[in-house]
């Protein structure tokens, strides 16, 4: 057995396998050939079942390359800016943030860490290597972005909290990298931290393998996530299942939990269930291409809403062909480009009233209202099926 990346025990055990699949499920690409050959990798997805941790065993960390043209903003989604801002709103009450700094590490474009300047009115700097232009950069109300990845050295200053959204489950070494965190932050200092990542216990009770990603080497649960940050003897203030349980959201005080004892914590998932959830994987692929294929022979009008990571690896692991599937998406900097792996263009909102779809893939449930709103709104009332 491999040893684990959290606790460090030698527990881990490989329970599934995916061969070839496209290391970026967010990188866009400009033309249909580039996106057909994007680069692909393995996945063995291991379990450790001392503390409930999901590790890819077969990641290569030298085949990634955050500078590729990479996009996973949620900022056009009502749901997820209403998820945002109540995210805002309990944090700068609970850490008094009022005027004080706060640290994002992979802020993406920028678009959470303005929206929490904005609201907590505070000062933001951003760390991320995908980052190019950016408009108003540190100028007054606007936080500071740094296009790199996070470098304790280039820290400007002090922080009161750090923000972690979505880097964690990248990241090949995550004990390092939160250590590296904590000592930026300084061991004196009371800074707090909140991170969030996908939760392997949604993926695991949805039999969501698509939520299996090249780019996510580790895949917490509650169990490893709290284990991650108390072996460091880092306190846990709160620890949640969010976002329809698809999130984990934990906040940590890292200085004071110094002087804390590191401590051994049961795990909140078994190996038979994800032993279950990897025995009953291709059975869900088949039950998905048993669907969509008649209905893509006979030329009915397939369009899949919401082009991330769930819908680009679901579709790359159906192997539909070439068949005309339409991706919808909201946000303009994805159309116009094509998705990696299938090679198949990203079209507007507008762009779909003239495919017609009487068929709708929903990626995520939780956006099912919305986009059955936007369909209505366009005049359109097709058939809505949610993948999960
Ligand atoms: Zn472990």
């Amino acid at each position: 057995m491999a040893q684990c990346p959290i606790c460090e025990e030698n527990t881990v055990e490989p329970v599934l396998e995916l061969r070839n699949i496209p290391v970026y499920c967010n990188a866009l690409y400009r033309t249909a050939g580039e996106a057909r050959a994007a680069p692909r990798g393995d996945l063995t997805l291991g379990f450790c079942a001392a503390c409930g941790h999901g590790v890819n065993l077969s990641f290569d960390p030298g085949l990634m390359d955050y500078k590729v043209n990479y996009e996973n903003s949620l900022h056009y989604s009502q749901t997820f800016q209403r998820y945002a801002k109540a995210l805002v709103s309990h944090l700068a009450r609970r850490y008094r943030l009022q005027g004080k700094t706060v640290l994002e590490i992979g802020s993406g474009r920028g678009d959470f860490l303005r929206l929490f300047c904005g609201l907590a009115k505070c000062k933001g700097i951003g760390f991320d290597p995908s980052l190019d232009k950016i408009e108003g950069n540190g100028s007054a109300n606007n936080p500071l972005f740094l296009p790199e990845s996070f470098r304790k050295d280039h820290l400007p200053g002090p922080v009161d909290l750090v923000i972690c959204r979505h880097v964690l489950e990248h990241v090949a070494e995550p004990s390092l990298f939160v250590r590296e965190i904590a000592s930026a932050v300084g061991e004196e200092s009371s800074a707090a931290g909140y991170f969030e990542v996908p939760s392997l216990e949604w993926i695991v009770e949805r039999g969501a393998v698509w939520d299996l990603i090249y780019e996510h080497p580790q895949y917490f649960s509650l169990g490893s996530l709290r284990r991650l940050f108390e072996r460091w003897g880092y306190a846990t203030e709160r620890l949640e299942r969010e976002y329809g349980g698809q999130y984990l959201a934990i906040e940590v005080i890292f200085g004071e939990g110094l002087r804390g004892e590191a401590r051994s914590l049961p795990a909140t998932i078994q190996v038979s269930q994800v032993r279950s959830f990897a025995a009953g994987a291709q059975e869900v692929l088949s039950r998905w291409r048993s669907v969509l294929r008649p209905m893509l022979a006979s030329g009915t009008a397939v369009a899949i809403w919401g082009i991330g990571s769930k819908a680009i690896s679901f579709l790359n692991l159906l192997e539909l062909g070439e068949e005309p599937l339409w991706l919808v998406d909201q946000n303009p900097r994805k159309v116009g480009k094509y998705a990696a792996g299938t090679g198949l263009r990203i079209h507007s909102p507008e762009e779909l009233r003239s495919f017609g779809p009487e068929v709708v893939l929903v990626a995520n449930s939780l956006y099912l209202g919305e986009i059955r709103g936007s369909l209505s709104d366009m005049g359109l009332k097709p058939q809505l099926l949610s993948i999960l």
